[in-house]
Formats: C-alpha cells, structure tokens, sequence
C-alpha cells in the first residue's frame, strides 16, 4: 500500500504524492508565545513531529514552518497586564516552547517565523486584495469580504446561507459559524498601547489570521503539499488562511489539510480558558519521564479524542521501560550460532510497521509491529551478530517514533543510584562490591569514569 492521509478538505482519504518530486512542504500552525504550551498544545504538535519524522524516514526531503505567533490579541493583552514589552514577553515563552520541544525530543523544524517578522508580507496580500476588491477598509481597520470569495466554506463545510455582507468580527478568535468579514488588519487602538505598525495601510496591527497566510507563502511558496493543526482552527483559522491566500494568489492553497484531535481530561478539551490543563512542567515534577509522556501524547491516533489520565501515563511509562529492557538485553546477548530466521523477521516487522503507518499514520498498528517484534526475538535464539541487527532496526523504527535515544537525557534514577552504592562501597573499601556494581551499571548500558572529582557516569 502506498502513503495515504485523511484530508480535511474533501473528508477522504487519500494517496499521497507530492507536489515537486521527493520534497514535502508542510506548515504547522505553531504556538502563541503568550504562556507555557499545555499538553494539549503538545499533543498535536508531536503530531505534526511523527508526521515529519515518517516522511523523513520514507526518504522525502521534508521542508517544515512552524511559526510563532507573537503578536495577536491575547500577547499584546497579557504583555500589557505584566506591563513589559510585547517582544520581551513573547520571547520568554518562544524560549520556554523551545525547551519543552527540545525535552519531548521534537525534532527542530526548517523555519520558525515570527509574525513580527513577516509585516510586509502581510501588507503585501492586504493591499492586492484591497485592489482586487476582496477586502475593504473601514474606521477601525481592513476586511475580507467572505461574500466575495467562492470558496468560502470549503474546508469547514459550514454551509453559509446567502452569503450577504456579512457582520464584521475584530477580535481574532471567534466561534460562531457565520459568514463573519474578518480583520486582515486593525486600526490603531489605544488598547494596543505601544504595539503598532505605521505603514501604508495605517498605523495598526496585523489580524491573526493574515499571518499564517503571509508566513507560509513566504517559505514555501504559494502551493504547497502538507497543512496541519489542531481541528479547533479549521473554522475560523485555517477557512480564513484558505480565503486569504486564494484571493491572493488564485491558485489552490494546499493540497493535504491534516487536523489533529483533542486531547481531553473529564471528557472535555483541555484548553487555557477551561483552567483544566497541565503544562509539561507539572507533569515532570510528578516524577513522570519526558518519554512517556511523549509517548502517551503520540499512542493514540492523531484524528481520535484522548483523554488524558495519570493512570495511562503509568501505562506508558511501563511501554517505555519495555522497550528499555529489550535494548539492555539485546546488548548483552553473547550467542554465537546466528538464527536462519533472523532476516525474515526484520523483514515482515518492517513492513508490518509501514503497513500500518502508511494507513494515515495508523500509530497503534504501527507499534503493534514493534511490540510483536520485540515478543518474537525474546523468544528466538539468536547470536550477538543477529542481536545488532535487531537493535538497529529498533533505532530504525525510533527515528520515527522519538522514544528511545532522547538527545540530552538525563542518567536514569536506578542507575543514579548503583552509582552512589558504588561510591560508598569504594569508600568502604569493599571492591569486591564496588566491582560487582560497576558490572551492573554496564549492563544498563552505563559506564563509570573515576577521577579525583569522584565518579562520572555516562551512556555506553
Ligand atoms: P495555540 O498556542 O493556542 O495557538 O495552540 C497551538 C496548537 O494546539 C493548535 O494547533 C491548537 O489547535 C492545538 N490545541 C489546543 N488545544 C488542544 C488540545 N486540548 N488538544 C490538542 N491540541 C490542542
Ligand atoms: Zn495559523
């Protein structure tokens, strides 16, 4: 079976093929730098990196956005409320999302705009549509006239009756599914305080909306393959970024829209505004590992609810320590007479695994193939030789799934603590025990340097 994605836009799903051969383009609708990203954020952005990672591992050259929305209603608010500049506020949390992408082992993307970067961009489409007769200028800013774009409706299939001039919305989020004539710019508001732009346009600011039009099409061009988010901004957001770019460019926007479900606690969406939501700092300090929570996020297919539970973190923390023992045990494995078979099952697990992930990331199957793998060699005799082979496939797989080699990992606790019995067995002078614990920490795939600063102990 061939790649195939569920597309938003015609609700099928559909083979993949890329647009310039062996190269995808995809933009991500990053996050709004105005507080810590919530789990939920996490969830469709691992999402977006699993994506990624299967294109990667396919052999396309992946050219990835992911932009940063650093100025919008909720940033000037909440900078306001603090009372120090937009840019100093919205670069502490760009520095806090950046951290936590780097602690869920989210592979860093091609380009992270800022909007505050991509002005002129924005100017640009606005004026065009302005002379195109799309959008039109009142006292407090620029419009999209909906009722002038055909499209409208495509992607969200809200059904907009008549379509007549349609009442104008300022603020960037909004929930109501009507024909809403939408802000490509805001005049100047004293609310703003210090956050303008004087341009040809008038003194004000950008619409949300307009940024993501205005950043895409400036990296990857005025079609591209791959668009993605949480199903959340596929009415109004990603609708108005489809009006938008079209009545711009009039050519077709994007071709593959990929939405990511919701990740829920009691049933319900975890959201900033709801209060009913972690950020990864919390879960961490409850002792749970970035692994697990990486995987938790990722397990469940992208396109179905989640609802997240501290029982099934403990779930995937015990996943995580699975394949961690396969590993430890694969490294000691010392057999010499190699398995006839050991080939065969590399093989069927690595179509198994494509198989399933090629189904629109079917993520369940596609560990359903690793697990089974893993199950298989624990019963199999193998050899030292077939054990390296084994193992590369799983570091094979990992490039895909992330949960395995995180980059800057911390030293486990257990293997902490065999360290500091060692210590005071050395202290003791016990160096019979002393030695036995240095064993022990190598087959964990550790080793201990002693040097007069006492011992370091680092991956094997
Ligand atoms: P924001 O920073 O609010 O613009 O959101 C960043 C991304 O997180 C967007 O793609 C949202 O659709 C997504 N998102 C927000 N809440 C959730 C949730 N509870 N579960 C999954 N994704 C979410
Ligand atoms: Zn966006």
């Amino acid at each position: 079976m061939s790649l195939s994605f569920y597309n938003t836009l015609t609700r099928n799903k559909e083979p993949f093929h890329e647009m310039k051969k062996g190269e995808v383009r995809i933009y991500t609708c990053g996050p709004t730098v105005y507080n810590y990203a919530h789990i939920g954020n996490w969830r469709s952005f691992i999402f977006s990196d699993l994506l990624r990672r299967y294109l990667k591992y396919k052999g396309y050259d992946v050219v990835h956005v992911m932009n940063l929305t650093d100025v919008d209603d909720k940033t000037i608010r909440d900078s306001k409320k603090e009372g120090i500049s937009l840019k100093k506020f919205t670069e502490r949390y760009t520095k806090y999302f950046f951290d936590d992408m780097d602690a869920l082992n989210i592979e860093r993307v091609e380009y992270y705009p800022k909007a505050t970067e991509s002005i002129n961009e924005m100017i640009a489409i606005t004026k065009r549509l302005l002379d195109k007769g799309i959008a039109y200028k009142t006292e407090d800013g620029i419009y999209y006239d909906v009722s002038k774009f055909n499209g409208y409706g495509k992607l969200s299939k809200i059904k907009f009756e008549g379509l007549k001039a349609g009442v104008r919305v300022k603020k960037d989020e909004y929930e109501k599914e009507s024909a809403n004539d939408f802000a490509l710019w805001k005049a100047y508001d004293k609310a703003d305080g210090d956050v303008f732009w004087e341009t040809e346009l008038g003194k004000g600011r950008p619409g949300w909306h307009i940024e993501c039009s205005a950043m895409s099409m400036k990296f990857l061009g005025q079609s591209f393959d791959i668009h993605t988010g949480g199903i959340d901004l596929i009415f109004p957001h990603h609708e108005n970024e489809i009006a938008q770019s079209e009545g711009y460019s009039e050519k077709p926007f994007v071709k593959y829209w990929l939405h990511a479900e919701h990740l829920l606690v009691n049933g319900e969406k975890m959201s900033k505004s709801k209060g009913n939501f972690f950020i990864l700092k919390d879960v961490l300090g409850k002792g749970y590992s970035p692994k697990a929570v990486r995987y938790e996020l990722m397990a469940t297919h992208y396109r179905q609810k989640l609802n997240f539970t501290f029982e099934a973190l403990d779930a995937s923390e015990n996943a995580i320590k699975r394949f961690r023992e396969f590993l430890i045990k694969l490294k000691a494995v010392k057999g010499k007479e190699d398995n006839p078979k050991i080939d065969s099952m590399i093989k069927d697990a690595k179509d198994e695994f494509e198989a399933a992930m090629d189904d629109d990331l079917n993520i369940s199957g596609g560990l359903a193939a690793v697990f089974n793998f893993m199950s298989e060699i624990n019963k199999a005799e193998i050899s030292r030789k077939d054990a390296l082979k084994a193992f590369n496939l799983m570091m094979e797989f990992d490039k895909v799934l992330g949960i395995l080699e995180f980059k800057d990992e911390k030293v486990p606790k257990e293997i902490m603590d065999l360290v500091k019995r060692r210590d005071q067995a050395r202290k003791d002078k016990d160096w019979v025990l002393a030695d036995k614990l240095r064993d022990a920490i190598k087959d964990n795939g550790y080793v201990v340097d002693d040097t007069a600063e006492g011992s370091f102990v680092k991956k094997n």
